[in-house]
C-alpha cells in the first residue's frame, strides 16, 4: 500500500451494545448506547412500511439513478434532480467529493475537532489535509479561508459539527463563501441539520444559485432514523454532482435504503416528534450535567459533549453499568466525552451511571 494508506488511522466507532453483553453476560436490551448519535426512537411507521413493501423487490439490482428518492428530494427542496447525488450514508458523498476532485499535489481545508471523516476521506486518495486550528471549539472561518493555499482544491465545514456540536450562523457561512476561490469547492455537511431551532435555520440551498462551488450534504441517518440503512445525500452545481456521479458505485445506495428515504422524506410528524424528544432529552441531560458541576458545550444537534477529565476512568464506569457513550481522544479532547440524547429514561440510565460514576 502507498505510504499515505499506511499513514491512516483507522476510523473508530462508538462499542457496539453486543459486545457490551457479551463482556458483562446481561442481554443487549439491557444496554443503553448513546454514542452513534442515532434516532432513540428508531425507524418511523412510514420508512418500516417501506422497508417492508421493497424486500420483495430485493433479489434484482436497484435503481443506480435513485430516480424516485432524486424526484422526491427535488420536490421536497425545490432542486433539480441533476443537482443531487446519492450517498451509501452521506459518508459516502464525501468520499465521492474526494475522489472526485482531490488527489495526490492537491489539499483540502478542515477545522479541528470537525468531523473525523474528513481528514479520512483526503488521506485515502493521497491528498494533504489543512487543519485549521478551531475557535471555542467550533470552526474559525477566517482562519480557514486564510488557509487555502493555491493547491486546495475542498474546503469542509460540519454545521452543526461533531462532535462538539457548534453551530455557524447562515451569515457567517454566506460570508465565507464570498471569500472562497471560485476552484474551492465548500462542501457544508449538514448531517445534523433537521435538528436546528427554527429561528437558527438558513437556507443553504438558495446560496446553491450564487455559488457554483457549494455542495450541501445531509443525510438520514439521524433525524430520519435510518442509520443502519446508509442513505445520504449532496446538492450542488449539475457539473459537480456529474463528476461525482463518475466515480460513484454504479448502485451504491440499496433498493431497500432508496424506498426507506423517499417515505421517511414525506413523514413530517415523524420528523417534528424527534425535534422534541431531542430538545426535552438535551435538557434533561444538560441539566444533570450543570448540577453535577460538569463543563459541556452548548450543542446544536443531537448529542454533547462533556468535561469528563479522567475520561478514561468515567467512561468504564458507565461501561460497566451498561451505558455506552463516545470517548473523543481520537479527535484530540481526551478528557471530554460525547453523549448522544436518547429517549427519556435511557437519558435518565446515562445520568444516573454518571452520577455514580462521579462518586
Ligand atoms: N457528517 C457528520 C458531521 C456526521 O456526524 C456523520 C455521522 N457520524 C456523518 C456526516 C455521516 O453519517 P452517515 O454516513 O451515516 O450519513
Amino acid at each position: 500500500a502507498p505510504d499515505y494508506i499506511r499513514a491512516i488511522s483507522p476510523y473508530q466507532p462508538g462499542k457496539p451494545t453486543s459486545e457490551l453483553a457479551r463482556e458483562m453476560g446481561i442481554p443487549e436490551a439491557g444496554i443503553v448506547k448513546l454514542a452513534s448519535n442515532e434516532n432513540p426512537l428508531g425507524m418511523g411507521a412510514r420508512a418500516r412500511e417501506a422497508v417492508v413493501a421493497a424486500l420483495s423487490g430485493s433479489a434484482r439490482y436497484p435503481d443506480g439513478n435513485g430516480f424516485a428518492l432524486k424526484s422526491a428530494l427535488s420536490r421536497r427542496f425545490h432542486v433539480d434532480p441533476e443537482r443531487i447525488v446519492l450517498g451509501n450514508g452521506s459518508n459516502d458523498v464525501l468520499e465521492l467529493v474526494a475522489r472526485a476532485f482531490l488527489g495526490p499535489g492537491r489539499s483540502a481545508v478542515f477545522s479541528r475537532y470537525a468531523f473525523a471523516v474528513y481528514p479520512l476521506a483526503v488521506n485515502a486518495v493521497g491528498a494533504r489535509g489543512i487543519e485549521v486550528a478551531a475557535k471555542a471549539y467550533g470552526h474559525d472561518l477566517k482562519a480557514m479561508a486564510a488557509a487555502i493555499v493555491p493547491d486546495t482544491r475542498v474546503v469542509f465545514i460540519a454545521n452543526p459539527n461533531n462532535p462538539t456540536g457548534t453551530f455557524l450562523s447562515g451569515e457567517d457561512i454566506e460570508a465565507f463563501l464570498a471569500q472562497v476561490p471560485a476552484d474551492v469547492l465548500v462542501v457544508l455537511d449538514e448531517a445534523y441539520t433537521e435538528y436546528l431551532d427554527p429561528a437558527r435555520r438558513y437556507d443553504s440551498l438558495a446560496w446553491l444559485a450564487h455559488y457554483p462551488n457549494l455542495l450541501v450534504s445531509r443525510t438520514f441517518s439521524k433525524a430520519y432514523g435510518l442509520a443502519g440503512l446508509r442513505v445520504g445525500y449532496g446538492i450542488a452545481h449539475p457539473d459537480v454532482a456529474d463528476l461525482m456521479n463518475r466515480v460513484r458505485q454504479p448502485f451504491n445506495v440499496s433498493s431497500v435504503a432508496l424506498a426507506a428515504a423517499e417515505a421517511a422524506l414525506g413523514d413530517e410528524e415523524f420528523l417534528a416528534q424527534t425535534a422534541r424528544i431531542n430538545e426535552r432529552g438535551m435538557m434533561q441531560i444538560t441539566d444533570a450535567l450543570r448540577r453535577l458541576g460538569l463543563e459541556w458545550i452548548p450543542s446544536a444537534g443531537n448529542f454533547v459533549t462533556f468535561k469528563a477529565g479522567d475520561s478514561a476512568r468515567i467512561n468504564a464506569a458507565l461501561l460497566r453499568q451498561g451505558v455506552i457513550v463516545r470517548p473523543i481522544g481520537s479527535y484530540g479532547m481526551p478528557e471530554w466525552l460525547r453523549v448522544s440524547i436518547g429517549l427519556p429514561e435511557e437519558n435518565a440510565r446515562f445520568i444516573a451511571a454518571l452520577e455514580q460514576a462521579l462518586d
